[in-house]
């Protein structure tokens, strides 16, 4: 038996955005951390920042259908 391994078929019509890493001070510590898309995790103290704060909203696992 031979196993084809097919590439996953890119999504007609949406656009494919890459998240952009960005850089921001700790707003608890000051340290300079990178997110992606405006959102942070500080490794030294711990702090997040709200997700609601990124450039964009979380991206959706699949579609549903309603
Ligand atoms: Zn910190």
């Amino acid at each position: 038996m031979t196993t084809q391994s097919s590439p996953e078929p890119a999504p007609s019509g949406a656009p494919t955005e890459h998240p952009e890493i960005t850089y921001v001070g700790c707003a608890r510590c000051g340290t300079q951390i990178a997110g992606l898309d405006g959102r942070y995790a500080c490794s030294g103290c711990g702090w997040v920042n709200e997700w609601t704060e990124g450039h964009r909203p979380l991206p959706t696992a699949g579609r549903a259908h309603a």
